[in-house]
């Protein structure tokens, strides 16, 4: 566990959290400010600041995210409609919470333009 860290806080249990799905080695629990029906955080249970700092060690865990993420939208009913997957890396990109965090996004359309 990182000190000072959100979603480290959020793995102990020191901040509360909507669960969706826990593993062995990753944990998924709602957005507090969802920008979609569904809006899910998947987060490792090691402290990786973000996906810039990702190495083949972390190749497990990485595939164990994305494996989370596909259940997530099973059980949310999106995996036939489809959903977006996005790592926030950076000012830029808007990303404020630097603890690795895969969003997990769908329950309307996303695409742009619309189709
Ligand atoms: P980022 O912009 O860093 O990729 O995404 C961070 C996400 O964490 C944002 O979508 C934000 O709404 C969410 N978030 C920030 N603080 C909390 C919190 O305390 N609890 C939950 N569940 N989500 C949070
Ligand atoms: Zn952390």
């Amino acid at each position: 566990m990182a000190a000072d860290c959100l979603f480290c806080k959020i793995l102990a249990g020191d901040v509360p959290s909507t669960p969706v799905l826990e593993t062995e080695r990753t944990f998924a629990f709602r957005d507090i400010n969802p920008t979609a029906p569904t809006h899910v955080l998947v987060i490792p249970r090691d402290h990786i600041e973000n996906a810039a700092t990702v190495d083949p060690a972390h190749g497990e865990v990485l595939a164990e995210m994305l494996d989370t993420a596909r259940q997530v939208a099973e059980s949310d009913g999106v995996l036939d409609s489809g959903y977006r997957l996005v790592f926030n890396v950076g000012r830029d990109s808007g990303n404020t919470v630097p603890h690795l965090h895969l969003h997990v996004i769908g329950g309307r359309g996303l695409a742009w333009p619309p189709g």
